[in-house]
């Protein structure tokens, strides 16, 4: 619970006041008293509904974007959110993460460039060549439209905005281009500067404000339940739902009984559980601590959640985004081969060579990813969906039932075939049996092993990386460490043979207890000179103008520019150091993080989010073995 004098309380929802319907007098305590509340005060209500203007969010925004630190960061955020209106909180949630809409739905304004060039055109009355220069002068359209003088500045509130971005979301067909640039020029024409800059980086989905999914749940957390220890409930309820604007809405309304109540829902998809890894396979019985454990065949295909609801079939992939056009045999064989008439699956889409029998890698699967042709393409490369898990059936969550039970009523639900089946396994006791398994996996050009608990308490963790499922993969046994996923929060400048373009990336592991990401090496090597030319673009949207609130570096590591950690990047490295540089798992006293030695680039991963990448306690845990030897 946070402590609160009146002025302090005064200054906290001052933005808010000339928004509220509600006497501003039933607000004021006697100033010599100071008292202690949560947001909003017990029988207040705050908000005036629907009313909050964009303006305020655009002030909140400029502040968000000058803070470094990630604290002031959630606390700004708090006193937005504990303003608004339950009519607008979903809205402001998904505006402070640049969405529109929560992630998976899929709905994105999916303007570019040259729209949101056009459009800024339009409501300032000058020519594009004038608009495209301005940008380049000040290297983002955002600041462009800010700078333009615009049309007369109306009151845009949020929802006109959320209601103009759902109108160009949903725009298509003939003509549609046109109206999705007329109807970004017209919320330009009403809006102020600050507000224009906004407006253009939600509708290009550049909004580098540096807030994640953690650092909003911390800031309802904050705002409605008086602290940020206050998360755990919340993250539950964003983790079975991927809905911030949801949970957010839900808090506001009903509390924390009401978030606590938020369903399994169907086509809502439920965020996946993950795997740790060990860096010696001898350590896996010890590390999952269940008496049995099942060894599970690993695929090297795409991960797909799917959801059936009678012939209704959604598939999301490992973001979570919407790929049922992309794979229609798989929904199809869900469709014909689980009995339950609703149901949740969790399973690994793998192509197979059904002349041959043998599974084919990933790169072969990865050429289905096309919007056109798509049944054409299925035909030629048929995939297979090998199902491990069971999260929902027949009306009921499968979330708190241990694996064994889980898999048991797979088993019952599912009719399985070459295209579809439960995924093969074992199940042992010790680290012969887990080996075992493991060589004759590697044999069949499988890439490896999952060992999952079988434990009581073996439940489904959303969202989690835990010790209750360990991968264990055949590039393992080599001199070098397993490649990291690391998000690229820096870069120095390109000299010599790299000018013009950068020199090394500055690399960042993700602490999610502080949901704050700490770097852990420098990356110049390993690219490919195209790679390499093709850096300036790859990061032309994310160039932010001071250090973003939750990257920690220290002076030794200060880049000569900052990205909004958003990409990531897979290194490989042969060693894990401690590093007075560095970072990650970063000891105050001794001062010291860890480095990767000699990391190189091995590709990009575009379809992970920054806050998936390889965590500072991974790293952390790397070291620790390799030490051990
Ligand atoms: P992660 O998903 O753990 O962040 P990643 O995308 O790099 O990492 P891997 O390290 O190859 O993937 O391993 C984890 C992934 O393996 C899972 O996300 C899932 O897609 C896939 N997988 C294949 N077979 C299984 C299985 N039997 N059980 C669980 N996951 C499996």
């Amino acid at each position: 619970m946070s402590c609160f004098s009146y002025e302090n309380f005064r200054s906290f929802h001052g933005e808010i006041f000339e928004n509220l319907r509600i006497p501003a007098l039933i607000y004021v305590l006697p100033p010599w008293r100071t008292t202690t509340f949560k947001y909003p005060p017990a029988g207040v209500t705050l908000w005036n509904r629907g009313t909050v203007k964009f303006s305020t969010l655009a002030s909140c925004f400029e502040r968000l974007e000058a803070t470094s630190s990630r604290n002031e960061m959630t606390t700004l955020i708090a006193r937005l959110l504990a303003g608004t209106s339950p009519d607008d909180i979903a809205i402001v949630c998904y505006f402070t993460l640049g969405m529109i809409a929560p992630g998976y739905s899929g709905i994105v304004p999916g303007i570019g460039e040259r729209t949101a060039a056009a459009a800024i055109a339009i409501a300032a009355g000058v020519d594009l060549k004038v608009v495209d220069s301005v940008a380049r002068e000040l290297g983002d359209y955002g600041d462009a439209a800010a700078s333009l003088a615009g049309g007369a500045p109306g009151a845009l509130t949020v929802r006109d905005v959320h209601r103009g971005f759902l109108a160009i979301a949903r725009a298509s067909g003939p003509g549609s281009a046109d109206r999705k640039v007329q109807t970004l020029a017209e919320m330009l024409a009403a809006a102020t500067p600050p507000e224009r800059r906004y407006l253009v980086r939600l509708a290009t989905g550049e909004m580098r404000l540096g807030a994640g999914d953690m650092t909003l749940l911390d800031a309802l957390a904050e705002a409605f339940l008086g602290s940020k220890a206050a998360r755990p409930p919340l993250e539950h309820a964003y983790n079975i739902s991927s809905d911030i604007g949801l949970v957010a809405r839900t808090l506001q309304e009903s509390g924390l009984p009401g978030v606590r109540a938020i369903p399994v829902t169907l086509h809502r998809p439920i965020r996946p559980m993950l795997t740790q890894r060990v860096s010696r396979i001898s350590d896996i019985p010890e590390r999952i601590g269940s008496s049995t454990i099942a060894v599970e065949e690993k695929y090297d295909g795409e991960r797909i959640q799917a959801h059936k609801d009678g012939d209704d079939v959604t598939l999301f992939s490992r973001r979570l985004t919407d790929v049922t056009h992309q794979y229609p045999d798989i929904a199809r064989h869900i469709r014909q081969h689980v009995t339950a008439d609703t149901a949740i699956l969790d399973g690994e889409a793998v192509a197979f060579d059904h002349e041959t029998g043998t599974y084919q890698p990933f790169q072969t699967l990865m050429r289905r990813r096309r919007k056109y042709q798509v049944s054409e393409v299925a035909r030629d490369i048929p995939a297979t969906y090998r199902v491990f898990d069971l999260l929902y059936a027949d009306g009921e969550s499968y979330l708190r039932r241990n694996y064994p039970e889980r898999r048991a009523r797979l088993e019952e639900v599912l009719i399985p075939d070459e295209r579809i089946s439960p995924t093969g396994r074992t199940l042992t006791g010790d680290l012969d049996g887990i080996v075992e398994f493991y060589l004759t996996c590697i044999e069949r050009g499988l890439e490896g092993i999952v060992c999952k608990s079988c434990a009581e308490d073996s439940f489904y963790r959303a969202g989690a990386r835990e010790w209750q499922w360990i991968k264990w993969k055949s590039d393992y046994g080599t001199d070098l460490v397993d490649t990291l996923d690391l998000v690229v929060v820096g870069a120095s400048a390109g000299r010599g043979k790299r000018a013009g373009t950068y020199g090394s990336l500055l690399c960042a592991a993700y602490s999610p207890g502080e949901d704050i990401f700490q770097t852990v090496c420098g990356l110049g090597t390993g690219f490919t000179d195209v790679d390499l030319a093709d850096l300036p673009q790859r990061f032309a949207g994310l160039r932010v103008d001071r250090q973003p609130a939750r990257v920690m570096v220290t002076p030794q590591a200060v880049p000569d520019f900052w990205f909004a950690p958003v990409r990531v990047v897979e290194v490989l490295g042969s060693e894990i150091t401690e590093s007075p540089v560095h970072t990650c798992n970063w000891d105050p006293e001794r001062r010291r993080g860890l480095a990767l030695r000699f990391p190189r680039f091995v590709r990009w991963r575009d379809e992970r989010s920054a806050e998936a990448a390889t965590t500072t306690t991974e790293v952390a845990e790397m070291f620790r073995r390799r030490r051990e030897g």
